[in-house]
């Protein structure tokens, strides 16, 4: 039986196009005197998300990280919505190593972004010389445990807003913002120039094996590279790693709606089956489970591997499957039956 992976979009193996890419890359020594596509690849993803320098990131929880250690310093707070990815997936690192106490304000009426009169009350809050200091406002778009939730350039400029003008900078998780910007018909620089840094992930939806890239003002990249190299992200002949970045935007940034469309196919027939789902508006399908990890359990002797996010079975499409794999993963579906939109054996 052949097996249908739907964990993540970090799945996706690079094509043989990215592989002649990487292997004839141009390369020097990035920690020396630098690489000349990695310079290349910083200067397209500067452009793309309306900044004047970015710097590439082996990880997008390296490049958050960075991030938040450029924007907060020892006694200071940050907010961000819940279960965004720095709060939940990266080891708490934004306190541990960051400095930055979180604190979490609720969804509003649109899952995975905070209420703007919250951020403004969070932001504003003084107190006496003893109090913490919010500092930074960490948003994510789309928002991955909302289930992919896309926000709108009006919406997430709205809070935005309410952060500057109580003085706090703005750091956006933007490891999708690709998808959200295609959802929206906008360009990506509509949604990442809003704020004074973005990361982007390379290795989610646009098949390239390793990196992310942080992008802000050129001062900002000089210490960003400071910090990376901190970090022990420093690395040599990184231009081969570059190389699948730079082809993923030449060649697969046009097409990343597909994914968006294939987890539409997914989402009605899930409920067609019965299944009680968050309607999805970008690649991920969250189906709401009583027992998700048993759910994952039973897919996968299906030959059907999902994960599980915030108590609910994720289904997330890429560029690896395309639509006759949706359908067989909802014929394997149909093998099972489904009781109170639960699947049993
Ligand atoms: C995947 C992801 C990241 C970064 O993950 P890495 O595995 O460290 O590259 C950051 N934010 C969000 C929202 C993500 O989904």
């Amino acid at each position: 039986m052949r097996t249908i992976d739907l964990r993540s979009d970090t799945v996706t193996k690079p094509s043989a196009g990215m592989r002649e890419a990487m292997a004839r890359a141009e390369v020097g020594d990035d920690v020396l005197d630098g690489d000349p596509t990695m310079r290349a690849l910083e200067e397209r993803v500067a452009g793309l998300t309306g900044h004047e320098a970015a710097l590439w990131m082996p990880t997008g929880s390296m490049s958050n990280l960075v991030a938040l250690m450029i924007h907060l310093v020892r006694g200071d707070s940050f907010i961000a919505s819940a279960h965004t990815h720095v709060l939940d997936s990266e080891l708490g690192t934004a306190a541990s190593l960051a400095q930055g106490m979180p604190v979490t304000l609720p969804w509003s009426d649109l899952a995975g972004l905070p209420d703007a009169e919250d951020v403004s009350r969070a932001a504003s809050a003084v107190g006496p010389y003893y109090s913490l200091r919010p500092a930074l406002l960490c948003l994510e778009n789309t928002h991955n445990a909302a289930g992919g939730s896309v926000v709108p350039v009006e919406r997430q400029r709205e809070v935005v807003l309410a952060a500057r003008s109580a003085g706090l900078a703005v750091h956006l998780d933007g490891a999708r913002v690709w998808h959200a910007a295609a959802a929206l018909g906008c360009s990506v620089s509509e949604l990442t120039s809003q704020a004074d840094t973005v990361s982007v992930c390379l290795s989610k939806g646009l098949g390239v094996p390793v990196g992310s890239v942080l992008a802000g003002t050129a001062e900002t990249m000089v210490r960003a590279r400071r910090l990376r190299k901190m970090l022990g992200g420093g690395v040599r002949q990184g231009g081969v790693l570059a190389a699948a970045g730079l082809h993923a935007l030449d060649h697969h940034l046009a097409e990343i709606d597909n994914d968006r469309l294939l987890a539409l196919r997914l989402a009605a027939g899930l409920t067609d089956a019965g299944f009680s789902i968050v309607p999805p508006t970008s690649n991920i399908v969250l189906v709401r489970s009583k027992d998700a990890l048993e759910t994952t359990r039973l897919l996968r002797e299906s030959g059907v591997l999902a994960s599980t996010m915030a108590g609910n079975v994720r289904f997330v499409t890429h560029r690896d499957v395309r639509e006759e794999d949706v359908d067989e993963v909802l014929g394997r579906l149909a093998e099972h039956r489904v009781r109170e939109g639960e699947l049993v054996n």
